[in-house]
């Protein structure tokens, strides 16, 4: 059953005092029946401050304990209570801190290990993509299909996942790859554009070009 949590309050400027010890003027104050305690003598002159900001170190710190309250500010207008923090035993917040912390360190180990796993699929999905090439243009050198598998990877493998590595690896795709390769690598294609013939006339101009080197490679 959830414990409704005592509410201390902070108010804005700190006139009134203790009505039991006198101690005052208060900065945080629990009312009952709107008069005014400190915090000693209510019990709670235990327990240390944890400003909002954190929501899982808060929660965490909350379930560690028996005792928390939740402290309070009246906004300007005086017509609703802000929350500021809570209030929570020390040990609570010394337990709520290492689980957030052993947290952040099995995240990171999980980064680590994703990052890991995402290297090998690549670097087996590069092969994979060079294999196709050389099987494709058995004439295509083999550091030459290495980098267009290379290229084609960086796109194609680790971001998307299998499904656009099966399509990557699609004979029509594949074709594709080593084509726009010859087109940049092997014709005037890039001194076209950059000259200012648009993309469609360029890619017309070198077509006969780019299928000459495809079919030299396919032998
Ligand atoms: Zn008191």
């Amino acid at each position: 059953m959830p414990r409704d949590p005592i509410v201390v309050v902070e108010p804005r400027r700190p006139r009134a005092h203790c009505a039991e010890c006198r101690e005052g003027p208060l900065r945080r104050m629990v009312l009952r029946c709107s008069v005014p305690l400190c915090l000693d003598c209510v019990g709670l002159g235990h327990l240390v401050y944890l400003p909002r900001g954190d929501a899982a170190l808060t929660r965490r710190a909350r379930e560690a304990g028996e005792v928390w309250a939740v402290v309070v500010r009246h906004d300007r207008r005086r017509t609703r209570y802000e929350r500021q923090g809570i209030l929570v035993e020390e040990a609570a917040l010394a337990r709520a801190e290492a689980a957030c912390l052993a947290d952040a360190g099995a995240r990171a180990r999980r980064r680590a290990r994703d990052a890991v796993r995402r290297a090998a699929s690549d670097v087996r999905f590069t092969a994979a993509v060079t294999a196709e090439v050389r099987r494709l243009f058995p004439g295509c050198p083999a550091d030459r299909a290495a980098e267009i598998a290379a290229h084609t990877s960086a796109r194609g493998s680790g971001r998307v996942g299998r499904t656009a590595a099966g399509r990557a690896l699609d004979e029509r795709a594949v074709t594709a790859a080593v084509r726009a390769s010859v087109r940049h690598r092997d014709t005037e294609y890039d001194a076209l554009l950059a000259a200012g013939v648009p993309r469609r006339q360029a890619r017309v101009r070198v077509a006969p070009a780019v299928e000459a080197v495809l079919a030299s490679w396919r032998r």
